[in-house]
């Protein structure tokens, strides 16, 4: 019985754990580039680490740390030294007040606080809260139920650029359910009256003072230490890795899927199999899964994704102007900078900068804004420079002395209104014109980040059904 993964990335390496743990003797994982990993990426300068992908996962859905558990890492977890973000707002630095939940106030004082905001917008916001507008979950998009809410400019200058920068997209056009469900309460809460208001405020100072669990986690040796301690125990168990070789098309052959393949340098082979997991973002996967399931491969082909830019840029000898405990400063899209967020590298893991500079991961590119592909690497850092020293407040314009440009080119799905729908629907197709012999793994499946793609993998290892 030999199952073939396509795709090395946390979602394909999730299910080749999955299956080699649950005794499936032959497993091929291949991947089109030449290492493990896919948006996962640890990368070294001078004996330091940086991530050129993501930083870190939500410890707060279990499957991340239950994994790292797994793999015996617990030891190296590591957790960011700051998390509080600040908000960029006509060329001026606003706090986040803390009663935010992911920029959704949960009382009617908090907007009142939110500086960054007109004032009237703040009251705006404030009454929907406490006469408990709501839209309709089952149905409207997450900027809607914001909007519903918290009016129209209070969600595009608070929400919109904390929960759309974490899949640089937009809450305009995002399912609650995918992005951001634990604000289902939040957003549909009942009115408030003064006693329960001010029960919610003492019980608010009360979370304030009590002692807080990372919401975010990592690796001593940064992410990628995950995916090799991953690699380490699929080839122990005996799972054969073909890197710099991609899948270019499958199709039915008697009882077996039959793979056509082709590596870097040209040679197409064919590889047959009993099952298969296609773990590679959804248009590739859309094109796999075009001999085997048209409508699977319709259904997937509608999934949106945004491109984005991240540039490293290291400051020796430059103080950090912000306070130590802030983690980076977001830039709505109504500021129309290229920036749309600017993390203090070097005060969220001070391990990845010398002690005498400030390192800053800016990111570039949202769905309605991909003015930075028509920068080429230099322009872009020299303009993101200038943009990104102006938002965090920099005396003077200081030359860097580290540029490192990191292009995804393609890199975060869209969940939009209805993606579940869309996602049970593939699957279920799948399962029926291959016989269960096909399932999906991926970061476009379940929603944003690293323990939604983990379970991806491990789910469709459930979704196979062996003769
Ligand atoms: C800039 C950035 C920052 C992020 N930050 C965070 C964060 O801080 N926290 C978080 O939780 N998540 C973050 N994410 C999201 C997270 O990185 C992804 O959700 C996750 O890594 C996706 O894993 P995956 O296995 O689904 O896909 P991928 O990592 O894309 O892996 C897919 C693999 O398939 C391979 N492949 C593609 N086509 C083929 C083919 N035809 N044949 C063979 N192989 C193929 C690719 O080479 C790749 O290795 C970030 C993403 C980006 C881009």
């Amino acid at each position: 019985m030999r199952l073939v993964v396509i795709g090395a990335g946390i979602a394909g390496l999730s299910a080749a754990i999955e299956a080699a743990r649950g005794g499936i003797k032959e497993i091929v994982v291949i991947d089109a580039e030449s290492r493990a990993g896919g948006k996962i990426h640890t990368l070294h300068r001078d004996g330091k680490i940086f991530e050129a992908g993501p930083d870190a996962f939500l410890r707060r859905n279990p499957v991340g740390l239950a994994l790292v558990e797994s793999l015996g890492l617990t030891g190296n977890l590591t957790a960011p030294s700051a998390s509080s973000a600040l908000l960029y707002a006509s060329g001026q630095l606003h706090p986040m007040p803390r009663e935010l939940a992911m920029g959704v106030p949960t009382d009617p004082i908090a907007p009142l606080k939110t500086t960054s905001v007109p004032i009237l917008s703040r009251l705006r916001a404030s009454v929907g809260i406490s006469i408990g507008l709501k839209g309709d979950p089952s149905t409207d998009s997450l900027g809607y139920l914001c909007q519903r809410r918290l009016g129209r400019r209070f969600s595009e200058l608070v929400v919109d650029p904390l929960i759309g920068g974490i899949n640089a997209g937009s809450v305009f056009g995002s399912s609650m359910e995918l992005v951001a469900p634990q604000l289902g309460s939040a957003l549909t809460a009942p009115p408030i009256g003064p006693t329960k208001l001010l029960r919610r405020s003492v019980g608010n100072q009360k979370i304030r003072m009590a002692p807080t669990v990372p919401v975010f986690g990592s690796l001593s040796g940064g992410l990628s230490e995950l995916v090799e301690a991953m690699v380490a125990e699929l080839c122990a168990l005996g799972v054969q890795f073909k890197f710099q070789t991609a899948a270019l098309s499958m199709e039915k052959f008697g009882e077996r899927i039959r793979l056509h393949l082709g590596s870097n340098d040209g040679v197409e082979s064919e590889l047959d199999s009993d099952m298969v997991v296609v773990a590679v973002p959804s248009g590739p996967a859309s094109g796999l899964l075009a001999g085997l399931s048209k409508v699977a491969s319709g259904r997937l082909g509608q999934i949106r994704y945004s491109s984005v830019a991240l540039t490293v840029l290291g400051f020796r000898g430059v103080r950090n102007p912000l306070p130590a405990g802030i983690s980076g400063v977001l830039s709505p899209a109504r500021e129309r900078t290229l920036t749309t967020a600017v993390s203090i590298a070097s005060s969220k893991w001070p391990s990845w900068a010398e002690p005498d500079e400030l390192l800053l991961r800016v990111s570039a590119g949202r769905m309605a804004d991909q003015r930075f592909q028509n920068l080429d690497d230099e322009d872009l850092s020299e303009l993101i420079s200038k943009e990104a020293s102006r938002i965090v407040g920099l005396p003077t314009v200081c030359d860097p002395t580290f540029t490192k440009v990191i292009r995804w080119h393609d890199a975060l799905p869209q969940f939009r209104p209805h993606h579940s729908a869309l996602i049970a629907s593939a699957r279920s197709i799948l399962a029926d014109e291959t016989g269960s012999k096909v399932a999906i793994a991926g970061a476009y499946m379940y929603g944003s980040g690293i323990p939604a793609s983990i379970s991806s993998g491990i789910r469709a290892i459930g979704d196979l059904k062996p003769n």
